[in-house]
């Protein structure tokens, strides 16, 4: 196939749609891109725990999931609650995701996704090699190899930390980890000393990145301009035109337009359906974030996506005592990453709230966690809350896969993990689309297996 001559349009500018891109571009595609908010990467992939986490992909769904599940339900302020729904989306999620919960199952979703993240590794740092490192967007990135250390409060959960280190270090990938005492945590990371104390232990991974996902969004953009990829902003997807099995064009309209719409619709009857363009190209990429879920039934395709809202803040810690170290304070579930001279703080599940409203008594918790950590980090008094929703499948797999139209694919459900993993699911869909050998196996990534 002549690459040169072939169109491919890739839904959402997040980490995944634009990491698409890039990976399709580099292959000779002509690109394009449809995003409906005015910039990239506004939503999940925004104020993220920036974490590039490559070896810590074990998944949500495993056996103790289903023993936690009373205690997540009547806890308020557990790092993870549910808020239980009679949504469809929501019984259906939970059912399959219950069936998840085996050891069996969880032990293969970590394979599999081992294997994801050291392809993304690669891919991304091979993206990075030539960044320029004076440029403003390769500043932004604030990008380096600043290892990982989760710590622990318990002896239980560092005992299974270690079993899951064992597990991974037993697979045939190099996954280097280490046990550290409490002494040697605060030896490695100097800002823990103030809960040293507090501390039976540690797991250290040299080898994790840490990236502000926003930054990257904001660089992979450039390059995607400069390399001849289109971006149209503002503009939303309303419709597709179908012909059997293959998608001819989608519908688009920008938001002045929907918005005039709706002006308009308070007054007449006649407004839908004008100010509508049609958009041809040869292949479709949805990597619209939760909204796939939607976005892919125009496509006569089901997504079994789930929004998990999680939080975060972000400080200025120019003159505090931060980690440089990424933390991830394994008691609260919340990961700690310096961003040059910001720290974000991020973390918390809430499942069956799909909205990104800020819970201000979640953004409370995370400070007074923040503080008890690095109580000389910075102003707590003064930082930026955000709130985000983890397009997640029920096993916590990605969906890599064409859907029901032949010629549209999908990127979708990269969960907790999205900001990781984008890299090398862009480098699948491109093996995928071009129809040759991937890096990887793809059928555990497929709408089957999620
Ligand atoms: C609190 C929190 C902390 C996290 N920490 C980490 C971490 O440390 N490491 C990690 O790897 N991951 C992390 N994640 C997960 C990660 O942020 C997500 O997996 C990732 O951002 C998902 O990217 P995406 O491109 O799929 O979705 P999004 O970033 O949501 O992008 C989808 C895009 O599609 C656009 N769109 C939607 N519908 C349409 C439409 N109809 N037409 C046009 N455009 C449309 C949206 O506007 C959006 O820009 C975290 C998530 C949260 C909430």
């Amino acid at each position: 196939m002549n690459l040169q001559t072939k169109h491919v349009c890739v839904i959402g500018a997040g980490i995944v749609g634009l990491s698409t891109a890039w990976r399709l571009i580099q292959d000779g595609w002509q690109v394009s891109v449809i995003e409906e908010n005015a910039a990239p990467g506004l939503i999940t992939s925004y104020a993220n725990g920036a974490q590039l986490s490559y070896s810590y992909v074990a998944p949500l769904a495993e056996p103790s999931a289903l023993t936690n599940l009373p205690k997540w339900l009547l806890q308020k302020d557990g790092p993870l609650r549910i808020h239980p729904s009679l949504s469809p989306h929501f019984l259906r999620w939970s059912l399959s995701f219950a069936s998840h919960c085996t050891k069996a199952l969880a032990h293969q979703t970590t394979r599999d996704l081992l294997g994801l993240g050291y392809l993304s590794r690669r891919v991304l740092r091979e993206w990075l090699a030539d960044a320029p490192t004076n440029s403003a967007a390769a500043l932004a990135l604030e990008y380096r190899t600043n290892g990982k250390l989760v710590v622990f409060r318990d002896l239980a959960a560092l005992a299974s930390a270690r079993t899951q280190a064992d597990y991974q270090r037993s697979l045939d990938v190099s996954c280097e980890q280490y046990a550290l005492s409490p002494s040697e945590c605060v030896q490695k990371e100097p800002a823990l000393a103030a809960m040293q104390s507090k501390l039976v232990g540690g797991m250290y991974t040299p080898s994790e990145d840490v990236v502000d996902s926003h930054g990257l969004c904001k660089y992979l953009e450039r390059l995607i301009v400069s390399h001849g990829g289109k971006l149209y902003y503002d503009t939303c997807i309303t419709g597709a035109v179908l012909e059997g099995r293959r998608c001819v064009a989608i519908k688009l309209k920008t938001q002045s337009a929907l918005s005039q719409e709706a002006e308009k619709a308070e007054t007449s009857s006649e407004a839908k359906g004008a100010n509508t363009s049609e958009f041809k190209a040869d292949f479709f990429v949805i990597a619209a974030g939760l909204s796939s879920r939607e976005l892919l039934q125009k496509f006569a395709t089901h997504a079994p996506l789930l929004g998990l809202k999680g939080f975060s803040i972000t400080l200025n810690c120019e003159h505090g005592i931060a980690p440089s170290v990424s933390i991830t304070d394994s008691h609260h579930k919340i990961v700690f990453a310096k961003l040059g001279q910001r720290l974000r703080v991020a973390g918390m599940v809430d499942l069956g709230r799909e909205n990104r409203d800020i819970d201000d008594t979640r953004i409370a918790a995370l400070i007074q966690q923040a503080r008890d950590n690095f109580p000389e980090a910075g102003d707590y008094s003064k930082v930026q809350t955000w709130a985000g929703l983890r397009p997640a499948t029920p096993s916590g797999r990605p969906i890599i896969d064409q859907t029901a139209c032949e010629n549209v694919y999908a990127n979708i459900g990269h969960g907790t993990l999205g900001l990781t993993l984008a890299a090398g699911s862009a480098d699948l869909l491109a093996a995928k689309l071009a129809g040759r050998k991937s890096s990887l196996p793809l059928e555990p990534f497929t709408f089957k297996a999620a």
